[in-house]
């Protein structure tokens, strides 16, 4: 492991890279080694990655459980065919019925939370005999064109242009202060509730197979949903017979404080979709697990969809290690690590007031901010991610230059927190305090 020197001052990116192109001559970040909850950049700079990546390294870096399980698989048999039988694949899906909510227990696999969206789109179309899938605007579960198509946020959607809408998706509004004109978190639960209903009833019942959401929203800003939300969401879909798909790809495996995060809602999903945390993205793996009754009938109905690398058994392996380290301790850990997490974001809030407040759960929170005269965010918020004038992402920057590495919502008005589940009460504090001085520089 590289020596701890003192990081080099710089930021997350020049401003002129696409995120995701490889950019191999750019000012961006080159991160080529990690340890636990720090990474460390090619100057051998550390920084404390409180943003697990993209929210999927959930075990830390170099987990060596996690290592050697992949390296034992890889010498026994690196790959199977998905249309075969495997041993190591068998035993995870057996692990994933173990952990999942309720009578969810049937597991299909893929290899990005894309593809397990669109599966699980897919699967429901297939047992509901019904073509749409309804999402909420501010959300996202991918890329793809059939995710993208699910996904409502505005860059993925200017990126994809009129082609996001070609797969029987529509939209309705999440449950947001700025969404709604409610009095108070219950009121916002039952007029976003309703709306929901009136959406469903609006595109005609038969139509609908299922309405799909992350139940804390990931990327669109780290916000869970208002007091009985999802009861009623729950009520409504029964009632019209429309499945409840929860997007865990973010908030699956601990990251807040549950095994999944519609655990912290008391609401059992039809379906659930994970990729991210599940190898603690050691190797991309994906999947759903769905209710008993839903593989029962897709296996009558026939579904011959697959993916060459979907359950690769090394990944598998990687799987089962994450697993046994999340349930062994790091799940208990981070959750007596929370609230230390939660009271000092909102010390942060009450004592700044660029920032408009503070929301989240478990390890995954956000920090948004407004300006305090207006009550509006600093940018506009359909701005995108690389305005320039944009102090979030200026505090970002002061962060990273401070050794602490956070990440950005989709509008870019927030700025988000998702530590490694072995961050240490230590490394909290110190990554928080970075965040503090990196407000205070930007907004002095
Ligand atoms: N769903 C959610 C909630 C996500 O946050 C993401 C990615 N950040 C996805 C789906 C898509 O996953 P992937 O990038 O692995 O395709």
């Amino acid at each position: 492991m590289q020596e701890n020197v003192p990081h080099a001052g710089r930021g997350e990116t020049d401003g002129e890279a696409i995120p995701h192109w490889h950019d191999p001559d750019g000012e961006a970040m080159t991160i080529v080694e990690g340890e636990g909850a720090t990474v460390y950049d090619d100057e051998g700079s550390a920084y404390l990655d409180l943003i697990s990546q993209l929210y999927c390294t959930n075990a830390g870096h170099s987990n060596e459980a996690i290592t050697d399980a992949m390296t034992a698989q890889m010498e026994r048999i690196p790959y199977v065919s998905s249309a075969k039988g495997n041993d190591v694949r068998d035993a995870l899906a057996d692990d994933l019925a173990k952990i999942a909510p309720g009578s969810l227990s049937e597991v299909y696999f893929s290899v990005s939370g894309s593809e397990a969206n669109e599966a699980a789109a897919q699967i429901a179309r297939t047992v509901q005999d019904a073509p749409k899938v309804l999402t909420r605007w501010q959300s996202y579960h991918g890329g793809t064109a059939g995710a993208g198509s699910l996904t409502g946020d505005p860059s993925t959607r200017s990126t994809l242009g009129r082609y996001a809408a070609t797969t029987g998706s529509e939209k309705f509004l999440p449950p947001l202060p700025t969404a709604f004109d409610a009095d108070s978190p219950e009121d916002l639960a039952e007029q976003a509730a309703n709306h929901v209903e009136f959406v469903i009833q609006n595109e005609g019942a038969d139509s609908v197979a299922a309405i799909l959401m992350e139940p804390i929203g990931g990327t669109s800003g780290g916000y869970p949903a208002p007091p009985g939300y999802f009861e009623r969401l729950r009520e409504i879909c029964d009632e019209y017979d429309v499945l409840l798909i929860a997007d865990e790809v973010i908030t699956g495996f601990g990251r807040c404080g549950e095994w999944f995060g519609i655990e912290t809602e008391s609401v059992e999903p039809d379906m659930i979709t994970f990729a991210k945390g599940v190898t603690s993205a050691y190797a991309p793996l994906a999947g759903v697990i769905a209710d008993e009754w839903i593989g029962e009938t897709v296996r009558e109905e026939g579904y011959d969809l697959g993916q060459t690398f979907a359950g690769h058994p090394v990944a598998c392996a990687a799987g089962r290690a994450a697993i046994d380290e999340y349930e062994s301790h790091l799940i208990d850990d981070a959750r007596e690590l929370a609230p230390v997490l939660e009271s000092r974001l909102e010390e942060l809030a009450a004592t700044h007031d660029v920032v408009e407040t503070v929301r989240g759960r478990g390890f995954l929170w956000s920090v948004v901010f407004a300006d305090p005269e207006t009550g509006e965010p600093f940018v506009h918020p359909w701005a995108g991610d690389d305005d320039e004038e944009n102090p979030v992402a200026a505090v970002r920057e002061a962060a990273a230059d401070r050794g602490a590495l956070f990440g950005n919502g989709r509008p870019d008005v927030q700025i988000l927190i998702a530590p490694p589940l072995c961050t240490t009460r230590a490394e909290l504090e110190r990554g928080i305090d970075a965040l503090e001085e990196a407000i205070e520089e930007t907004f002095e």
